[in-house]
C-alpha cells in the first residue's frame, strides 16, 4: 500500500488484531472518519496506534474523556516505541484557576491580553503538563499555552475532548466514543447559586435582577423537575448578567459562573438540592477520525457522521431477561409497581450473592432504598447482598463494580423536557435523526455503561436484568452485547 510502512508488534498479535489493525490503516490512510467497536479487553488501543503508525498518520491527538485514562494510551505507546505525551486543560495548568474556577475559560478568551503569564516561552524540552507548571511558575509563563510547544515533540497527544486541538495533528483518535453521543452535563449545588446571586449583589446588580434571580433559586428549592431560567429573566437582565459577570472576570473573580451556565443552557433540571445543566454535544468534524468504543449501539455510526465502520463482535454475550410487568414510566411509577421493584431486588437477592442494581432516576432510587444494603457507596471487598447506585451517577462509569447480578432498575431515559429540548438544538444543528440523538441513544448508552460496571474484565459474566417493558422496543440495538430472552 501507498505511503505506509512497516511496524513490528511489540506483542504477538492476538487473532484477528492484525487484520484489524491493517483494515484500519487502510481506511484511515484514504481519510476517513471511521468507527471501531470491539469487546473490553481485546486490544483496541494497541492495533489503533499501530493502524495509525503505519500508515504515518502521527502525530496523533487522542482525545479522552478523563486524562488518567490516558495513561492506557501512553503506555501503549511506549511499546511501540513511540512518543507521548498528556497536555492538560485550562482548569488544571492555568495559574489563575485557582481564583476563577470554570470562569477560567471565558477569562482566558475575553481578557487573555490582560493577563500577566500572558508571554509564551520560545521553546520548551518534552516534559509532563505538571512540569511545565513547575517551570512556568518559576519563569512566569503560561503554561497551558506552553503544552503547544511540547505538543510538537510528541507523536501521540493526549488531551481531553474539549481543548483545543494542536496544530500538528495528523490524525485524531476519540476514545470511548460513546461519550459524544451523550448531552454534556453539569451539576450545581443550590447553595452554590445562592453564593453567585450574593456575589452579584455585592458587584451592584440591579435590584430587579436580584429579585429575578433570587426567585429561579426559591423556585428550585420547592420544586424538582424541569426548570426554564428565562421566565424569569427578560433579554435587559440576561444582558446586565452577563455585563456584571464579565467586569468580575476582568476582576479575576468567577463566583458569577454558575448563573451564567444556568442561562447559557440548552435544558435545566432540578433534583433534590442540585441543579442539572444540559447542553447539546457537537460532533467533531476532523478527518481523518477513528472513534473507539466498546459499547455503542446500532445506529451510532450515522450520529457520529462515519464513513466506515470496523465492528469485533462479542464473542460471549452477556445473558439478559427484559422484565415485562415494571416499569419506571411517568404517570405508571407508583407505590404498587415500587413494591414489584422491591420484590424484584429481594427475590434476584435470594438467589445471587452479590446484585448490582442501577435506579433509572433519583426519584426511583429513594423509593428503593428501603430494601437495599449499599447505596450510592462502593461496598467492601468481600461484600454480599445488594448495592444500589443510580444510573447516570458518579459509580455508573469507569468504577469496577464486580457482580453476579446487574440489574436496571427501569430505562434511564433523560428527563422528558430535557431530551425534547436536547432534540430542538440538534435539530437546529443539523444532527440526523435529533430524536434519536436526545432521547433513545443516551438511554441505551447509560445502559450498556451501567452493566459494564459488573463485567469489566471478559471472566466476569453477571446476568443481566432489564426491569422496565420499555426496554423490548430496544432488541436490536441492544443484541450485538446481550443475549435477550
Ligand atoms: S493566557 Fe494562560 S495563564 Fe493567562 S488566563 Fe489564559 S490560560 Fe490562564
Amino acid at each position: 500500500m501507498r505511503g505506509q510502512c512497516r511496524v513490528d508488534w511489540p506483542l504477538a498479535p492476538r487473532p484477528g488484531q492484525k487484520e484489524v489493525s491493517e483494515r484500519l490503516s487502510e481506511l484511515l490512510s484514504s481519510g476517513f472518519r471511521v468507527l471501531f467497536t470491539a469487546p473490553t479487553g481485546w486490544g483496541k488501543t494497541l492495533a489503533a496506534l499501530v493502524a495509525l503508525y503505519s500508515s504515518r498518520l502521527l502525530p496523533t491527538v487522542w482525545m479522552v474523556r478523563s486524562l488518567t485514562l490516558g495513561e492506557r494510551v501512553g503506555e501503549d505507546a511506549a511499546l511501540l516505541k513511540l512518543i507521548s505525551v498528556t497536555l492538560a486543560g485550562r482548569e488544571k495548568t492555568c495559574p489563575l484557576a485557582e481564583e476563577l474556577g470554570e470562569g477560567v475559560h471565558d477569562y482566558c478568551r475575553y481578557f487573555r491580553y490582560e493577563c500577566p503569564y500572558n508571554k509564551p516561552p520560545l521553546e520548551v524540552p518534552l516534559m509532563s503538563y505538571e512540569e511545565l507548571m513547575r517551570l512556568g511558575a518559576r519563569e512566569g509563563f503560561c503554561p497551558y499555552y506552553a503544552q503547544d510547544l511540547v505538543a510538537e515533540r510528541a507523536e501521540v497527544i493526549v488531551q481531553s475532548y474539549y481543548r483545543r486541538v494542536p496544530r500538528v495533528a495528523r490524525s485524531f483518535v476519540v476514545d470511548e466514543a460513546h461519550n459524544l453521543l451523550m448531552p454534556r452535563e453539569a451539576s450545581y449545588r443550590i447553595s452554590e447559586m445562592v453564593k453567585a446571586v450574593d456575589e452579584a449583589r455585592r458587584l451592584g446588580a440591579s435590584e430587579r435582577l436580584v429579585g429575578a434571580l433570587s426567585a429561579i433559586i426559591k423556585y428550585a428549592l420547592i420544586r424538582d423537575g424541569p426548570l426554564d431560567p428565562k421566565l424569569f429573566l427578560d433579554e435587559g437582565l440576561e444582558g446586565e448578567l452577563r455585563e456584571i459577570y464579565l467586569e468580575a472576570l476582568r476582576a479575576r473573580r468567577g463566583a458569577l459562573r454558575p448563573l451564567i451556565k444556568l442561562v447559557r443552557a440548552e435544558a435545566v433540571y432540578v433534583e433534590g438540592e442540585r441543579i442539572l445543566t444540559y447542553e447539546p454535544r457537537r460532533i467533531l468534524p476532523f478527518r481523518p477520525t477513528l472513534f473507539i468504543s466498546a459499547t455503542l449501539p446500532e445506529g451510532a455510526d450515522k450520529l457520529l457522521q462515519v464513513d466506515a465502520e470496523v465492528r469485533v463482535p462479542w464473542s460471549k454475550r452477556l445473558k439478559a431477561h427484559v422484565v415485562e410487568h415494571l416499569t419506571t414510566k411517568y404517570g405508571e411509577f407508583d407505590s404498587n409497581m415500587a413494591l414489584g421493584y422491591k420484590k424484584l431486588l429481594l427475590e434476584l437477592a435470594k438467589d445471587h450473592e452479590r446484585v448490582v442494581a442501577f435506579a433509572a432516576s433519583s426519584r426511583v432510587a429513594r423509593e428503593l432504598t428501603g430494601v437495599v444494603d449499599y447505596y450510592e457507596t462502593r461496598p467492601p471487598r468481600e461484600w454480599r447482598g445488594i448495592a444500589l447506585f443510580r444510573a447516570r451517577g458518579r459509580f455508573s462509569e469507569g468504577v469496577d463494580l464486580p457482580a453476579d447480578v446487574a440489574v436496571m432498575l427501569g430505562c434511564p431515559y433523560l428527563p422528558p423536557e430535557v431530551s425534547s429540548r436536547l432534540a430542538r438544538a440538534y435539530k437546529a444543528l443539523g444532527v440526523q435523526e435529533p430524536v434519536k440523538m436526545a432521547l433513545d441513544v443516551p438511554m441505551l448508552i447509560t445502559t450498556l455503561q451501567c452493566i459494564g460496571r459488573a463485567a469489566r474484565s471478559p471472566g466476569e459474566k453477571p446476568l443481566v436484568v432489564l426491569a422496565d417493558e420499555r426496554y423490548r422496543k430496544y432488541v436490536r440495538e441492544l443484541e450485538p452485547y446481550l443475549e435477550l430472552s
